[in-house]
């Protein structure tokens, strides 16, 4: 049956606005720093650890709680197992979180300007949600979180400013919300920043929201984890096995747990990032470009005579790629990933070009 050209089921459509996320061309030639992927290879370890790989592993289900990778992530924070939660990509934990702990009526706070994938799940939940104006600067207000609300949640640095909200502050905004479940958003902290993790003890409403896709050059794996009271913890792996128990696959399982044991490795790489990233300012600002204080392995800029949108044409004509959003406020700004020293200059000699 059809109502006026429409199909009578399409009414019952669950209707939404999707996440877009940055491109992943197939093309090799592309100089990538469009979604934050780390541009060194992971850790050694993680790909010795898949190539002895059993069939028999690959045969059987994994273990639905994950239990190899939770212990390495437990010992590597020193936490304990109960206080973990892993999933597919801090987005399937982060939208986990979402469906738990956001049930209230009154709206869940966020900023306006962030991960606009927040925005994405609260409609896709039904989840009523005030977004909270950043300052002129992009900075985040603690006072606008103390109001009534039904929970929040922000990144810490912010996406895609890259600021960061001094531990000092976040706990404030915990302690004032404390009917309420606190989300932190530290997919991009391993590159600079306090990590809120210590308040976890604390706090029993606070999570903490990490992922491998950054920092330890893993998104390909798709893990990420919160860290929060075993109670919430407990909440969340109800919800998750009503919806999918086998999340994570054995070779991620592997791959992360085998990761986790690779310090050194992690702090080398993530400190040439943040070197480069250091350097990429200073030579950004050479040029004419602005930014806030990145903390994150990005720097979202702007410049004070070209449009952000010409300039991101002319990269992309040049095979690379940087991302901008059409989005009211932040649609003159280009957020581009930190890469190495060597593409980084590459990036520093195109941008020249159009600039000169
Ligand atoms: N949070 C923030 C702030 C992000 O920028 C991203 C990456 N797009 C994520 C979460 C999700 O990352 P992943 O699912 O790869 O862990």
């Amino acid at each position: 049956m059809k109502e006026r050209g429409i199909a009578v089921w399409e009414k019952y459509v669950r209707k939404v606005t999707p996440y877009v996320p940055g491109e992943q061309p197939e093309n090799n030639n592309i100089l990538k720093l469009n979604t934050n992927e780390n541009p060194y290879p992971p850790s050694s370890y993680v790909k010795k650890a898949m190539e002895e790989i059993s069939d028999e592993q690959l045969r059987l289900y994994p273990d639905p709680r994950a239990g190899l990778l939770v212990k390495a992530i437990a010992n590597h924070y020193g936490l304990k197992e109960e206080q973990i939660f892993p999933g597919v990509g801090s987005d399937d934990v982060l939208a986990m979180c979402f469906l738990t702990f956001f049930q209230s009526e009154k709206p869940i706070f966020f900023p306006d300007i962030t991960y606009s994938f927040y925005e994405v799940w609260a409609n896709l939940y039904r989840i009523p949600y005030e977004k909270k104006p950043l300052g002129e600067k992009f900075q985040i207000y603690p006072k606008d979180y103390f109001g009534e609300n039904g929970g929040i949640i922000f990144p810490n640095p912010n996406a895609p400013t890259g600021i960061f909200l001094p531990l000092k502050e976040v706990e404030e905004i915990v302690e004032k919300n404390k009917d309420v479940i606190v989300i932190i958003d530290e997919a991009y902290i391993d590159f600079g920043g306090q990590t809120a993790l210590p308040l976890v003890e604390k706090y029993d409403n606070l999570l903490v929201v990490h992922t491998f896709s950054k920092s330890r050059a893993m998104a390909g794996a798709r893990i990420g984890f919160a860290m929060g009271d075993p109670k919430l913890i407990h909440y969340l792996n109800d919800v998750k096995f009503s919806f999918n128990s086998y999340t994570l696959g054995i070779s991620s399982l592997i791959a992360g747990a085998k990761a986790m044991e690779d310090n050194g490795y992690f702090f080398k790489t993530t400190e040439k990032i943040k070197n480069t990233r250091e350097w990429t300012k200073r030579e950004l600002k050479k040029l004419g470009f602005s930014f806030p204080d990145s903390m994150g392995n990005f720097v979202f800029a702007s410049h004070e005579k070209y449009r952000a949108e010409d300039i991101f044409i002319h990269l992309k004509e040049n095979n690379i790629y940087v991302r901008h959003f059409q989005q009211p406020k932040v649609d003159n700004y280009l957020r581009i990933t930190i890469g190495t020293k060597d593409q980084m200059e590459k990036l520093m000699d195109c941008l020249d070009q159009f600039i000169r």
